[in-house]
């Protein structure tokens, strides 16, 4: 029995698997596709992407690979200066191919030591009280206690769930591709300028060693867009939006794309679980989708090893869909607006050019920012001080900082009073007692997605609300002592620091 199967080797199942391997849990991703694909959709990783890698120490990796670009023209492609005072170490997009983020989040899911089998198609399942049972294209079964869908857009766990999908059909195609052309840079370049003044679904740019992406509307709406377009419909294309086709040849690969924008009804039915695109579909616009999915692996991942643990409390692993439901219905809706911000009629032309005046309001453009970004994401967790529900961003502490201390995906209790005390959740939570930390509040126990669970500095405020995330105390059903012994982060000697490991 695996502890989890997960169905689809994308970056959402691959973000997923390294999470519950951080957990010790047995994880199996089963992925259709025998070689990953040379398609490349993501072009980059947005603020709160890069700090969920930096969390898990994942960041130098991306960063060997990508390159660092200032934030501008993500909404709508209006350009404007990213916006002051938005709280983030990392204020920039991560530009770097889908392929290479894939392959990536893939090495880390392996090197953390789930198992990974490709050429693997699920084609059914079933579920009971003990666990699920997945049915492969060649007829094997596998069982597991758990199954994620991370399939895609289109899938297949979803519809044998027969979760409802609704939302909006593709309205308008586009082409994309990478392939050559046959003119200088300059006319490409001016060409592009010229036709994307009234069409900005349009572009043809260079991406190294000669070759161009090149994106341009298509006539009409494809019935299957997994069929992908030829040379000839994009010769055709260009020439209809550009009057020139740039003379494109040796194409690496051709695909199409949609506006389908759909969110299903549930994350969860029973034992199985939805995430990334197989649980929402938008147009690329803002570049989300993929920052989206990795950021749902994100929260679902240590809840799904609570649930499988045996600590999780009533209504943690429902909470995956409380909390991310509610997200991808605004990431949804804000690339509707984009779509209608990005139409050459004269109306959308209007509300963009007032769009455009109201962002240079610097908190209009901060909150617009925020949303792409998802820096903004505040979970309800009920009231209480302004950063409860909010991910932390990281601190500088006496010595290091925060994200340094949250690679293990555990909770973590930020105490700058040193009377604060997590006894009976020593297994699940780490304790840094850290008189000079760079922290707002006295104290602040965050979740293992870094979002801040409680703050404040009362002993028995906190015992009040550990269980609610962290389960019942360890070892016995007694109300934990105030008084277990402080462990100061800052006192102890390197040597001892790292025989105990950073939190004691
Ligand atoms: C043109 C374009 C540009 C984009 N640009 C951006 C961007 O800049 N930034 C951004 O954040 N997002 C962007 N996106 C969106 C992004 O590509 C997706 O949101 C992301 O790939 C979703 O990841 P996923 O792992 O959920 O799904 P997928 O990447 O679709 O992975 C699903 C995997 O499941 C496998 N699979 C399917 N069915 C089965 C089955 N039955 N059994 C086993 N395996 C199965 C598939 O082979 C695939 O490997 C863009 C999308 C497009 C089309």
């Amino acid at each position: 029995m695996n502890d989890v199967i997960i169905a689809g080797g994308g970056p959402t199942g691959m973000m997923l698997a390294a999470e519950l391997r951080l957990h010790g849990l047995h994880v199996l991703v089963l992925e259709k596709e025998a070689e990953p694909p040379a398609l490349v959709r993501a072009l980059g990783l947005h603020a709160r992407s890069i700090e969920v890698l930096d969390q898990r120490g994942l960041l130098d990796r991306f960063l060997a690979h990508g390159q660092q670009h200032p934030v501008v023209g993500f909404f709508a492609a209006i350009k404007k200066p990213w916006p002051d005072h938005l709280r983030t170490a990392h204020s920039y997009v991560l530009g770097i191919p889908q392929t290479t983020t894939d392959r990536l989040l893939a090495e880390r899911a392996a090197e953390l030591g789930a198992e990974i089998r490709r050429g693997c198609e699920l084609v059914g399942l079933s579920q009971d009280h003990d666990g699920v049972t997945a049915e492969l294209a060649d007829g094997r079964r596998l069982r597991s206690r758990y199954l994620v869908g991370c399939d895609g857009g289109r899938s297949t766990v979803r519809k044998l769930l027969g979760v409802g999908f609704p939302g909006e059909p593709s309205r308008v195609d586009t082409l994309l591709g990478e392939m050559e052309v046959a003119v200088p840079p300059e006319t490409v370049a001016t060409v592009v300028a010229e036709v994307r003044k009234t069409q900005l679904r349009f572009g043809v740019g260079p991406i190294g060693d000669g070759v161009y992406r090149v994106v341009v509307p298509a006539e009409g709406v494809a019935d299957d867009r997994s069929v992908p377009p030829t040379l000839e419909e994009v010769e055709q294309q260009l020439r209809e939006w550009a009057g020139t086709d740039f003379g494109v040849h040796s194409p690496r690969w051709l695909s199409r794309f949609g506006d389908a924008t759909r969110l299903a009804e549930r994350y969860r039915v029973g034992r199985v679980l939805l995430a990334g695109d197989a649980a929402h579909i938008h147009p690329p616009m803002g570049g989300q989708g993929l920052n989206l999915g990795i950021q749902d692996a994100f929260n679902l991942g240590w809840k799904l090893a609570a649930e499988i643990a045996g600590w999780a409390p009533d209504g943690l692993l429902d909470s995956y869909h409380t909390e991310r439901h509610p997200v991808a219905a605004d990431v949804l809706d804000n690339t509707r607006a984009q779509m209608e911000l990005l139409s050459p009629e004269p109306g959308p032309r209007s509300l963009r050019r007032l769009m455009s005046e109201l962002m240079d309001f610097e908190d209009v453009h901060r909150h617009l920012i925020e949303k792409i970004t998802a820096t903004g994401i505040r979970y309800d967790f009920g009231d209480g001080h302004d950063l409860l529900g909010r991910r932390m961003p990281d601190l500088g502490l006496e010595r290091g900082r925060l994200y340094e201390l949250t690679r293990g995906g555990r909770g973590l209790l930020l105490d700058r009073t040193g009377r604060l005390s997590v006894e009976g959740w020593a297994d699940r939570i780490d304790h840094v007692v850290d008189g000079g930390m760079d922290l707002e509040v006295p104290a602040a126990l965050l979740r293992p997605d870094g979002h801040v669970a409680w703050v404040g500095e009362d002993q028995h405020d906190l015992l009040s609300r550990l269980p609610s995330w962290f389960g019942r105390p360890r070892g016995s059903d007694r109300t934990p002592a105030c008084t277990s012994e402080l462990i100061s982060s800052t006192s102890l000697p390197d040597a001892e620091i790292r025989a105990r490991g950073p939190f004691g």
